[in-house]
């Protein structure tokens, strides 16, 4: 397949798009960021990366880190987890307190907030430094030592984390949450504030395109079925409320961010990262996603 073909036509293909969308700018950090950027980036089970734009920019992980989360999660808990979240789309925003004030403090899945935020207690509960363990785990994947937290986002985003307090309040309240409220929130947005190019980000979700292998890294174990299973769980719940639109238009397991990055696997194929700011209403990167639709359309290649 040459994929590095395709990318070039991508390229011109999105190109009414550019200006479509504006960044995340809740977070203070984040509305900082050039819009006007676009990144892709291929790794190939077989050991081939293809790569166009700014594949080689660092951007901020945000939500995609939640795939890291329950791959420790998971490892830690098993299948003891799912009595904390479930692991259905939600069909709400990632950040809505109505479902979870009606389900009871049981978040609808691990990637929306309060799933993340419940991981987060978990790992703060289980391990002595889950900010160290979150981070080894990332450098690991990436195979990049120089993978780090941006703390300047970190903080930026605490600073105005009215919701996601509340969240975290509501969890509480149902008895799930264990500790402390702010040293979980504090925790869960090191999380978020991680940053990787696409370059280092397709190397890292590698491991789980490698879906018949078991998953050992950083001291983090799951069995290749656990690694299909975190696949299933990208493909219905990875993309806010927009997961049955991405499962359409592209047909791929995946997570999005609010920072503009995706990143998706074609199981047993490829990994592959997007990145460009400007998001569509969902949250979603507009040319990122338009970017894998044109990638499985194009190549002919998807899960379905
Ligand atoms: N840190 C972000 C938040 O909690 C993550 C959102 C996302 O990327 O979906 O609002």
């Amino acid at each position: 397949m040459n994929y590095q073909q395709i990318l070039e036509s991508i390229r011109r293909d999105i190109e009414p798009l550019k200006c479509e969308g504006k960044q995340a700018d809740y977070i203070p950090a984040l509305a900082a960021v050039d819009p006007d950027q676009w990144g892709i980036c291929i790794d190939t089970l077989d050991g081939h990366q293809y790569k166009l734009g700014d594949a080689n920019v660092p951007f901020s992980l945000q939500s995609i880190s939640k795939v890291f989360a329950l791959t420790m999660a998971l490892s830690l808990a098993g299948d003891d987890l799912w009595q904390r979240m479930g692991k259905e789309p939600s069909g709400t925003a990632f950040n809505s307190l109505i479902q979870l004030e009606l389900e009871h403090g049981k978040p609808r899945n691990p990637f929306i907030n309060a799933g993340a935020i419940v991981m987060a207690d978990l790992l703060v509960e289980r391990l002595s430094n889950p900010e160290q363990a979150f981070i080894n785990l990332a450098r690991d994947l990436s195979g990049q030592p120089s993978i780090d937290y941006n703390f300047e986002v970190a903080r930026s985003e605490h600073g105005v984390a009215y919701l996601n307090t509340a969240i975290a309040n509501l969890l509480k309240y149902h008895g799930n949450i264990v500790g402390d409220i702010d040293r979980v929130l504090r925790f869960y947005f090191m999380m978020c504030s991680i940053e990787m190019s696409c370059e280092q980000l397709a190397h890292a979700f590698l491991a789980f395109a490698n879906h018949r292998e078991p998953f050992d890294h950083a001291g983090f174990r799951l069995t290749a079925s656990q690694v299909k299973r975190m696949n299933a769980i990208m493909q219905t719940c990875g993309f806010y409320d927009e997961a049955g639109e991405f499962s359409y238009l592209v047909g791929l397991p995946g997570k999005s961010g609010v920072g503009g990055g995706i990143a998706a696997v074609f199981p047993g194929q490829y990994s592959v990262a997007v990145w460009s700011p400007r998001l569509n209403a969902k949250g979603n990167s507009v040319m990122g996603l338009k970017s894998l639709e044109l990638l499985t359309t194009q190549s002919r290649q998807s899960i379905f």
